[in-house]
């Protein structure tokens, strides 16, 4: 394993964190579908060991993944010495602090789950200009943080963020006590959230900047035959998932890249990554290629949804992210009748786009600012029979 420099923390992090986001699940008796609650315990317990015993030292979890499932797991994944060998970070739902007492019984309850005396990265979890405003400043958070922070029940301070850059650098200034923050980033979101100027502006100020969604929900894991020409022309030898890491690890300003892994396969794949990483090994023939595979990108026209799943549940039932990876599927592996196949054969009309009733109510909550409801509409006309 490789481990880099966290900010002005006196901590080496490992090239890769484990997020426990994506665990592996099991099929619900009968029912014949997975549960995102329903984790395969054993199997995600042997996954997050097996990565921290190849020197992954980094778990990353929150309040609300799975179903508040992941941080009782990762709490058992920790037992047996293993919480010694590597340190945690969970997340505040702001979303469901109305008063700043929430703050702490919310803390006290993660505490419990993770079965931890103290969470070594405490975040404010997805933070935007409205959350910042209406909930982070409205109830005075920063300063329930420092005092849980004298209390000794988190070790640093921290957010997640998934708003306008403008916002990002307002949040990085207003508090000169933050440890670190945690920002969507990968080849094709340069430009997109916080961006590069927000990884470099923080990593200025001196956060330790943790990266999610490195592969876009996956989907720079699996790039359409036109991108993947690119790439197997430049390096026959590598993976579409070796040249998004690497992208990332060619950056100083990256601490830690969290990969949200469901197999075992994954983490061997990443942990050997991981090991072969670091800063300036790309170089400009394979940045150039890397620019020529998100124009390729940029020259198909998709929904940026990522399935992180805050705009559901939808009050008419619409399973939004399902319909946006429907459409994305057929654009991308230009085969929209396989999408139409898709929508109209396996996937219940009750959670159709064409359930729309445009309240609104998920757009404010995308942190992609995807105008979902007349992305639902193009996506019922282009899949309906
Ligand atoms: S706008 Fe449509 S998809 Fe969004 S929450 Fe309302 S009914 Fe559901
Ligand atoms: S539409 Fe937005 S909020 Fe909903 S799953 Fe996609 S990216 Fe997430």
């Amino acid at each position: 394993m490789k481990y880099r420099a966290f900010g002005k923390i006196d901590f080496k992090v490992s090239a890769l964190g484990f997020g426990a986001m994506r665990l592996p699940t099991r099929e619900v008796q009968g029912a014949g579908n997975r549960l995102d609650s329903n984790i395969d315990e054993p199997e995600a317990i042997r996954m997050i060991r097996h990565a921290i015993d190849m020197g992954v030292n980094y778990v990353d979890t929150a309040y609300g993944y799975h179903g508040g499932q992941s941080e009782i797991l990762v709490g058992k994944a920790l037992k047996d010495g293993y919480r010694s060998r590597t340190r945690v970070a969970t997340k505040s739902p702001v979303w469901l602090i109305k008063e700043p007492a929430d703050f702490d019984r919310l803390l006290d309850e993660q505490l419990s789950k993770l079965q931890t005396e103290y969470i070594d990265f405490y975040l404010l979890h997805s933070l935007n200009g409205h959350s910042w405003q209406d909930t982070v400043l409205k109830h005075d958070l920063l300063s329930r943080m420092e005092a849980a922070k004298k209390a000794g029940k988190i070790r640093h301070m921290g957010f997640s963020f998934h708003g306008d850059h403008d916002s990002f650098v307002k949040i990085v200034d207003r508090f000169d006590k933050w440890d670190f923050c945690q920002i969507q980033y990968n080849y094709i979101d340069i430009e997109n959230q916080a961006g590069m100027k927000g990884l470099k502006y923080a990593a200025s100020k001196g956060l330790a900047v943790v990266i999610m969604e490195p592969l876009l929900g996956g989907r720079l894991a699996n790039p359409p035959k036109d991108v993947r020409t690119i790439m197997e022309e430049a390096d026959p030898g590598k993976s579409p998932v070796g040249w998004a890491l690497d992208w990332l690890w060619n950056q100083p300003e990256v601490s830690v890249v969290l990969s949200g892994m469901s197999t075992i396969r994954q983490v061997e794949e990443n942990i050997a990554l991981a090991a072969k990483s670091g800063v300036g090994k790309l170089g400009k023939r394979e940045l150039d290629v890397v620019s020529r595979v998100r124009k390729k990108y940029g020259e198909r026209a998709a929904i940026p949804c990522t399935g992180c799943g805050y705009c559901v549940p939808c009050p008419s039932n619409v399973a939004i992210p399902r319909n946006f990876s429907i459409y994305n599927d057929g654009v991308i592996h230009d085969d929209l009748d396989g999408a139409r196949i898709a929508y109209n054969n396996f996937f219940s009309k009750e959670n159709h786009a064409s359930n729309c009733v445009k309240c609104g109510a998920c757009e404010e909550k995308c942190p992609q600012g995807i105008e979902i409801m007349d992305w639902l509409e193009k996506v019922d006309k282009a899949l309906s029979k």
